[in-house]
């Protein structure tokens, strides 16, 4: 046998429960489909183009992303999906061995990320209003700071007073993790990553924009910061395809996205209404998807993949315990979901 690392004995695959479901509503992908532009570059693109490696760094992506920011490239990183910008950034960041923190319950990968980089974690619960402990994060000393908001999987957002003074705070770097931040209601903290030198926000292409197959992600942030992260992500992590893609959107499809967005976002409260009849409580979302606490949440979500639903069960979460998570869309879908509900519940 070959010798292996002693610290990936453990390291389990990513592996959601899942079967092919006629309905999926378990990972807050986009379920009205990839927008007009992104389907017209696949169409014409040529075969020529896809024997050469792509340009390094994704420039043409940052630029636009960039110049939409009202930020210079050098402000602008991209990898594989935000969970490659999340990674890059760890492995920029933190030796082996050293700490990062985060909310609990939080993005599940993060952890994964941490194990995969060697590093130690802390997890900070949130308060009984799902806002983070500032004072608590500050105080582990961690060199960087996870946060996330509007938060996956509880659909919360944390206050803006919260994360200022986190980062106000921080010894080290404060990532905030905005893959939902197109469907809340307020601004998010773009702005925070514009002029705090110590804060990435990153973002995706995979939830509302539409292209989670192509795996597009990105962060903004001091270009000391980018520098780092650039160095640890490596130059061909977007394929020509993705980054063709994300370009084409960002400049010709705000409108599918918004209306998009805006349609999740009104199922999202009609499903509410739905599960409230059932007698549950969901938890307030600023997300396209809806947290509903649920004791036995795994077997319910079996008995409803039966009924071909698939949503996405959570056990013992911080603060919430078992809990379903559902995405939003079409309205037909979140109804057959109602429904597999009702006769799963007993
Ligand atoms: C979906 C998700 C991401 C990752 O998305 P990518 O597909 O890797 O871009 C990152 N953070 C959160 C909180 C998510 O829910």
């Amino acid at each position: 046998m070959i010798p292996t690392r002693a610290s990936y004995r453990d390291i389990p695959l990513y592996s959601p429960a899942k079967r092919p479901c006629r309905v999926d509503l378990s990972d807050n992908t986009n379920l009205f489909g990839v927008p007009p532009a992104a389907e017209r570059v696949l169409r014409e693109s040529s075969l020529e183009s896809l024997s050469r490696y792509p340009r390094g760094y994704a420039p043409d992506l940052r630029g636009v992303l960039a110049e939409q920011l009202g930020v210079t490239a050098e402000c602008v990183t991209t990898g594989c999906g935000s969970d490659d910008v999340l990674d890059s950034v760890l492995r920029a960041f933190l030796e082996p061995g050293e700490l990062l923190v985060f909310q609990d319950p939080t993005f599940v990968m993060m952890p994964l990320f941490a194990q995969v980089n060697g590093l130690r974690t802390a997890a900070v619960p949130l308060r009984a209003d799902f806002d983070v402990e500032p004072e608590w994060l500050v105080s582990t000393g961690a060199k960087v700071i996870y946060l996330c908001s509007p938060n996956n999987p509880t659909g919360t957002v944390l206050s803006r007073a919260a994360v200022e003074r986190v980062v106000e705070r921080a010894p080290g770097l404060v990532i905030i993790d905005e893959a939902y931040a197109d469907f809340a209601r307020g601004p998010g903290f773009l702005d925070l990553a514009r002029t705090c030198s110590n804060v990435l926000v990153t973002r995706t292409f995979s939830k509302a924009f539409g292209l989670a197959g192509m795996r597009v992600g990105w962060a903004v942030g001091h270009p000391k910061l980018v520098a780092e992260v650039e160095k640890a992500r490596g130059p061909y992590k977007l394929t020509t395809l993705a980054e063709a893609m994300a370009v084409a959107v960002l400049r010709e499809d705000a409108g599918w996205v918004r209306a998009r967005v805006e349609e999740a976002v009104e199922n999202r409260e009609r499903l509410r209404g739905g599960l409230v009849a059932l007698g549950l409580k969901p938890l307030p979302s600023e997300g396209n998807f809806l947290m509903v606490p649920l004791p036995g949440a795994p077997g319910v979500a079996e008995r409803m993949r039966e009924r071909d639903v698939n949503v996405r069960a959570f056990q013992g979460l911080t603060g919430v315990g078992d809990a379903l998570r559902i995405g939003s869309g079409p309205w037909p879908l979140l109804e057959a979901a109602l429904v597999a509900l009702r006769e799963s519940l007993r």
